[in-house]
C-alpha cells in the first residue's frame, strides 16, 4: 500500500505520516529530509546553491538511507539535527528546485517505495511518503492521497513550539511563507493539490485526531 501525503511547510505532514506508518507497521519516508540532506552537503562542500549542475552532482553522489525510526542517514551517519538548521532552511527550496537534484531524489524515493511494497507475505506492506510532490509526481497511483493544510499562523506557532522558541513565531511565519511561495511557483514539480486527494485542514485538529482520520481512510480502503 502506498500512502502519499503532501502539503506546505510545517502543516503537520511528518507527524501524521510518521505516526500513521508506525500504527500500520509500514515504512515512513520523509522526502523533505532528503532535500535537506542534499542542501547540507551542498553547504558543507561550499557549492553554490544556485548552481544547478554542481548541486545535481552532489545529489547524484550523496548516499542517503534511513534508520529503523525513519531518520535520515548521510553516508551512514545521522543527518539530524543539522538537516533542520537555519542555514539549511534558508537554502533548501533553491536546491530542491533544480531538476537534476529532483531526478536523483525521485529515483531513490521510488526505489524505497517499491522495496517497501514488495513481498508476498500476508502482512500489510508499503510506505507512507510525505513531501511536496508525492501525490502529483512520485506516486501518482498511490492507494491514498492526502493534502494536509493549516493556516500560516498555526503552522508557525507549531514550528516555533517544536523548536523550543515560542516567542519566535513571527520569524518562523516569514520563513515558511517564503518557502511555500518558492515551492508552489517553481517550474519542476511545484506543490499542487491534486484532484482526488483527501484535503485535511488541521488548525482545529490534534495530531491524534489527524491520525484517527487517516486510519479511517485506510480502513475504508482495506474494506
Ligand atoms: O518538508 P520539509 O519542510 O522538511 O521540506 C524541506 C524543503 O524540501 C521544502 O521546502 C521543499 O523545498 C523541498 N521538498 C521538495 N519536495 C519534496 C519534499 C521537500 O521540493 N517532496
Amino acid at each position: 500500500m502506498i500512502i502519499a501525503i503532501d502539503g506546505p511547510a510545517a502543516s503537520g505532514k511528518s507527524t501524521a505520516a510518521r505516526s500513521l506508518a508506525k500504527r500500520l507497521g509500514i515504512t515512513f519516508l520523509d522526502t523533505g529530509a532528503m532535500y535537506r540532506a542534499v542542501t547540507l552537503d551542498v553547504l558543507r562542500r561550499d557549492v553554490d546553491p544556485t548552481d544547478a549542475a554542481a548541486c545535481t552532482a552532489v545529489a547524484e553522489a550523496i548516499e542517503i538511507s534511513f534508520d529503523v525510526e525513519g531518520r535520515i542517514l548521510i553516508g551512514g551517519a545521522p543527518g539530524e539535527p543539522e538537516v533542520r538548521s537555519e542555514a539549511v532552511n534558508r537554502r533548501v527550496s533553491e536546491v530542491a528546485a533544480h531538476s537534476g537534484v529532483r531526478r536523483a531524489m525521485v529515483a531513490v524515493q521510488r526505489r524505497i517505495g517499491e522495496q517497501a511494497s514488495a513481498g508476498a507475505s500476508g502482512d500489510l506492506r508499503g510506505v507512507v511518503a510525505e513531501g511536496r510532490d508525492m501525490t502529483s509526481v512520485v506516486f501518482p497511483d498511490a492507494d491514498l492521497k492526502v493534502f494536509l493544510v493549516a493556516s500560516p499562523r498555526e503552522r508557525a506557532r507549531r514550528r516555533a513550539e517544536e523548536e523550543g522558541h515560542p516567542e519566535r513565531a513571527a520569524e518562523y511565519e516569514a520563513d515558511l511563507a517564503r518557502r511555500d511561495e518558492y515551492d508552489s511557483t517553481r517550474e519542476d514539480s511545484p506543490l499542487v493539490e491534486v484532484e482526488g486527494a483527501l484535503r485535511l485542514e488541521t488548525d482545529e485538529l490534534t495530531p491524534e485526531q489527524v491520525l484517527q482520520r487517516l486510519i479511517e481512510e485506510v480502513e475504508a480502503l482495506r474494506g
